[in-house]
């Protein structure tokens, strides 16, 4: 088998190789290099898929915000389907946890976000299925949709492919080698050579920084687990919001005419086809009999994803300190299916040694804030991921 030569080899066919590709396949020939059979297999096909400005840190809702017109408004041949439909999330507090909830309410303000502040039995109007009395005040943010995932990385792929780009499936890379400014990449599919090569290969970027022989950064993979079950018998969920407490010690959403329900747990996890834990499948159940009237009496379906973290949360995105033709395009979290469409286009700028994006830059991102060669994603031994985003929403 010959040498396959690009300007582009892109590693990971989840949203972001796959988004990533689409971009530069407008500059170059792009592969994209996939280790699964099929593309989307890990933590894309894994998410909740909603996407709302005021989930996660502040450069991740910027991005949001530069991905929400091209989400609402695909490019005309991109897809036939609508990418984006009205879903609504609601905020519950407990007593005790008013000035959270106000602190919430003041953020989602600042970013603009257009919400109502409520006591918990008018948040019944919502989600009738809330346990009003365990809640004493809640938020309800109607700008929070669903995100057609599968529409969306299918037609990036559909594209690429139309610009003259190759997704190669079953194409585990196993060893990078660059030298006299090309990339040679390796794998059981096949040799492929390019000048730039893009990481966006999830909870592997670590091993994948590793294979060509570059120093650690702080980018590590967290397990989340997710549970579908029925809903009461004659319940029209379609119209319920996404439901969280403002403690995050659960979400659930509609699914499909079911109930996904996540214990937002957060675990630290080698890279792997990660699977749901049995102890926070029982934590999730709880959390739906103690917090709402329903009652779970079969798990229809569970899984296991992972999410993806530099310490402080925000994007991991440019060239390599230490060699600037390897482009990272990682760090994506609890944001990388709503915010990835912004973060596919600030990639490609890196990988072309444009500028960036003009709206990107307007919404204050630059090359050192999403930086791989930040402070914090150089220490190796920094601090951990924080837990949740509430946390966030305060240091910001
Ligand atoms: C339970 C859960 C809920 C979530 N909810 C949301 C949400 O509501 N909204 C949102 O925006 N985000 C959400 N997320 C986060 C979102 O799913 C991720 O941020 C996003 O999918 C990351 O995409 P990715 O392409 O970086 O990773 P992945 O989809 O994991 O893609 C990486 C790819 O790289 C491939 N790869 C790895 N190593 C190699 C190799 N050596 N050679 C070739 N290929 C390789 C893998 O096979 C994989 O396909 C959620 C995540 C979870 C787990």
């Amino acid at each position: 088998m010959g040498i396959q030569t690009a300007d582009f080899i892109v590693i990971g066919a989840g949203i972001a190789g796959a988004s990533a590709a689409y971009e530069l396949s407008n500059g170059g020939k792009v592969i994209l290099l996939e280790m699964e059979a099929s593309p989307g297999y890990h933590s894309t096909g894994r998410s909740a898929a909603v996407m709302t400005e005021n989930y996660g840190p502040a450069l991740w809702s910027r991005l949001v915000t530069a991905s929400r017109n091209f989400l609402e408004q695909p490019p005309e041949g991109f897809t036939d389907v609508p990418l984006v439909t009205p879903r609504g999330a609601l905020f519950l507090a407990r007593d005790g946890e008013q000035a959270k909830l106000a602190a919430q309410a003041q953020e989602l303000t600042r970013r603009g976000a257009s919400i109502q502040l409520t006591s918990s039995e008018d948040a019944l109007r919502y989600c009738p299925v809330v346990k009003a009395s365990e809640f004493v005040s809640a938020l309800y943010e109607p700008d929070c949709m669903d995100v057609d995932t599968n529409a969306l990385l299918t037609s990036y792929l559909k594209m690429l492919r139309a610009r003259g780009g190759q997704l190669v499936t079953n194409g585990k890379v196993k060893a990078l080698k660059h030298s006299n400014g090309m990339w040679t990449v390796s794998t059981p599919a096949g040799t492929f050579e390019a000048p730039v090569v893009v990481n966006a290969a999830g909870g592997w970027v670590q091993q994948i920084a590793s294979l060509a022989g570059l120093s650690y950064r702080n980018v590590v993979p967290f397990r989340r687990t997710a549970v579908v079950f029925d809903p009461p018998a004659g319940s029209d969920v379609r119209t319920w919001p996404m439901t969280f407490d403002v403690a995050e010690t659960f979400y659930f959403k509609p699914e499909a005419g079911r109930i996904m329900v996540s214990p937002v747990d957060m675990a630290g996890s080698e890279p792997c086809d990660a699977q749901a834990d049995e102890l926070e499948v029982a934590i999730a159940i709880d959390r739906i009999h103690r917090f709402t009237t329903m009652e779970v009496h079969s798990v229809k379906h569970k899984w296991g994803g992972l999410r993806t973290f530099a310490p402080d949360h925000e994007p991991v995105i440019g060239s390599d300190p230490e060699e600037p033709s390897f482009i990272w395009l990682a760090g994506q979290g609890g944001n990388g299916v709503m915010g990835g469409v912004a973060a596919a286009r600030l990639a490609a700028s890196f990988a072309l040694n444009a500028a960036i994006p003009a709206d990107i830059a307007a919404l204050g991102i630059t090359a050192e804030n999403v930086s791989p060669g930040r402070a914090c994603v150089l220490d190796a031994s920094g601090d951990r991921p924080v837990v949740g985003n509430l946390e966030v929403f305060e240091s910001m």
